[in-house]
């Protein structure tokens, strides 16, 4: 087993204090859901984590299995086992989507230990199937011209062939119509077990009804301030932020 420790992690952007002390463990074989309203802070926590340069973490840790995780350079992050699917990925022209994610499987890989072409594509033609992908997105540019569905879709297919310890998935649902959610719901499915834990980040408990949860817990105004089970996902959808502003003494 695996464990990511995230302790009093306090994050700024352009000297803006964001994060006010986050305190989040998570183990391979569980899936955590963090929800809560816009601006609470929520991707700030995902890009802290996969170590975006504007993120500036100004106290706090977060570790892998002990390992300091802050210490690590992004690619290092990538390579120690962490997975980030970003809101908004970005078009990269000239490299296509295969070669993209050929880079990036043998970038984990050690030197001289290349996954061989065959093998590779045998795979990713398997996982592009079970996204039900059409067969060109794999040499289209990286997301040039993708649909928000298709980008989607892309972030699950590259998170199933690099096969991460950890991922955070954020906003892997906006936008998506209930064909293409089940999709990426079934992707991240099939990743479930021992070697793989994840933290999805949504602001709608509409994905959490195809993917199950083990721990749902709630970001507000840069701090988690309620965790609970699936349940604690689906009073959130039924009665909103409200009442535990109004538990927890929190201003709107
Ligand atoms: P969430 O994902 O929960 O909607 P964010 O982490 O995106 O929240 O944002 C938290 C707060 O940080 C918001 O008040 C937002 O305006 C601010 N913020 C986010 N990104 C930036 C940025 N690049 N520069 C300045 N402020 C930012
Ligand atoms: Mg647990
Ligand atoms: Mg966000």
């Amino acid at each position: 087993m695996s464990t990511l420790v995230i302790k009093d992690l306090h994050v700024e952007i352009e000297g803006k204090e964001i994060l006010k002390g986050v305190d989040l463990t998570i183990n391979t074989n569980e899936i955590h859901a963090i929800m809560g309203p816009n601006g609470t802070g929520k991707s700030t926590l995902a890009q802290a984590i996969m170590g975006h340069p504007r993120y500036k973490v100004t106290s706090g840790t977060i570790t892998l299995d002990g390992e300091d995780v802050l210490e690590m350079e992004v690619d290092e992050r990538a390579k120690a086992g962490i997975f980030l699917a970003m809101q908004y990925p970005s078009e990269v022209t000239g490299v296509t989507n295969a070669d993209f994610l050929r880079s990036a499987v043998n970038a984990k890989r050690d030197e001289g230990d290349e996954i061989p072409l065959m093998k590779f594509i045998r795979e990713l033609d398997t996982k592009m199937e079970t996204l039900e992908m059409h067969e060109d997105m794999a040499t289209r540019y990286l997301n040039e011209g993708f649909s928000g569905g298709e980008k989607k879709r892309n972030e699950i297919l590259q998170l199933m062939m690099l096969k991460p310890q950890f991922a955070v998935l954020d906003e892997i649902d906006s936008g998506l119509d209930i064909d293409a959610l089940k999709v990426v719901a079934k992707g991240i499915n099939e990743m479930r077990g021992e070697g793989f834990g994840c933290l999805i980040i949504t602001h709608y408990q509409r994905l959490l009804d195809y993917i199950k949860p083990d721990h749902v817990h709630v970001m507000i105004q840069g701090k988690v301030v309620q965790s609970g089970g699936a349940e604690l996902a689906h009073k959130l959808e039924a009665q909103g932020y409200d009442w535990l502003h109004e538990e927890l003494g929190i201003e709107a």
